[in-house]
């Protein structure tokens, strides 16, 4: 398997987006036991871990030492959300491959999540890419944007408050931009709608979408995004996550179900169903009390099924 035979990116979110959002605290050995039945089921980029303060978010406080482990695993790319430039410092210290930073199209979200106004957080990314910049030209800085179909707190967001948004980031020096759907609002229409105009606007620095199932338009909504050009997506295994400032929103789009609708539709993920599957085991054993969920793991592959990606893992 190597990237060049794939075409998707599926980048598991669950390490970070999953178990910052829920109450349990997975010990250290057990998220590396995850990460490393990820790594062997084929994901080759891994969300490991977020850059914030322990005391926020004790989930997190052993972020360091998680991706010094992620970072033994060859061709996976380690990535780290960090909320600002104490975080992206923190995180080019402990060496990731890969910066993600979230910039919120709503500004009530904005002020909640980072207690930072919209061109505060513009004036963070330029912060943190003349530090990049300077320390580490290698790693890569994401600035995706949140809430841009919707948020919970101030309801709507205007579509050209997203598409100024990613515009002013890339402007501030981040590699690309991609769309999160944080509280679950999106609707294939509006997907479709917004990547184009996205694409349009800042053309291949266009990135991920980060799309949630939490009304059950989870897949749709990625296979509109993909009908739309995208070729990377954010999921998390078992549907882990949500986002503890948006309330009411919970689940990213299960990687397994993901992943299954595109090996079924002959587009290569380079996952293998099965050992994604079994990664499921150390997922539950390090959290024992938490739902994981994901309708084909529960139901199987259908007899007969021939995935994309079959001989590529060989
Ligand atoms: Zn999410």
């Amino acid at each position: 398997m190597n990237s060049a035979s794939t075409d998707v990116l599926i980048s598991e979110v669950g390490p970070r987006d999953g178990l910052q959002s829920i109450k349990s605290i997975m010990p250290t050995a057990q998220k590396n036991a995850w990460i490393d039945a990820l790594y062997r089921a084929g994901i080759r980029e891994i969300e490991v871990a977020s850059f914030v303060p322990a005391k926020l978010l004790p989930q997190m406080a052993d972020a360091a030492q998680v991706v010094e482990h992620a970072k033994t695993l060859p061709g996976l790319t380690v990535m780290a959300l960090v909320p600002n430039l104490k975080g992206a410092q923190a995180a080019i210290a402990a060496g990731v491959h890969k910066i993600t930073l979230p910039v919120s199209a709503s500004a009530a979200h904005s002020l909640a999540n980072v207690r930072k106004t919209r061109e505060e957080m513009i004036e963070e990314v330029q912060k943190i890419a003349a530090y990049r910049n300077e320390h580490a030209p290698h790693v890569k800085l994401e600035a995706g944007i949140a809430t841009a179909f919707g948020c919970t707190l101030q309801g709507l967001v205007s579509e050209d408050d997203v598409i100024w948004l990613a515009e002013q980031v890339i402007a501030a020096g981040a590699d690309e931009s991609g769309l999160s759907d944080t509280t679950g609002y999106a609707n294939p229409a509006q997907i479709k709608r917004l990547f184009k105009r996205l694409k349009a606007a800042i053309g291949s620095k266009a990135g991920a979408a980060h799309l949630h199932n939490t009304r059950g338009l989870g897949l749709a909504n990625c296979l509109a995004a993909y009908e739309e050009g995208v070729t990377s997506f954010d999921s998390s295994m078992g549907g882990l996550g949500g986002c503890p400032y948006a309330p009411g929103a919970s689940g990213n789009v299960v990687t397994e179900d993901l992943v299954f609708m595109f090996e079924a539709m002959g587009i290569k993920t380079g996952v293998n169903l099965d050992l994604l599957f079994e990664a499921r085991q150390p997922l539950q054993a390090g959290v024992p009390n938490e739902a994981i969920y994901g309708m084909v793991p529960e139901a199987g592959t259908p007899k007969g099924f021939v995935p994309a990606s079959q001989g590529a893992y060989l």
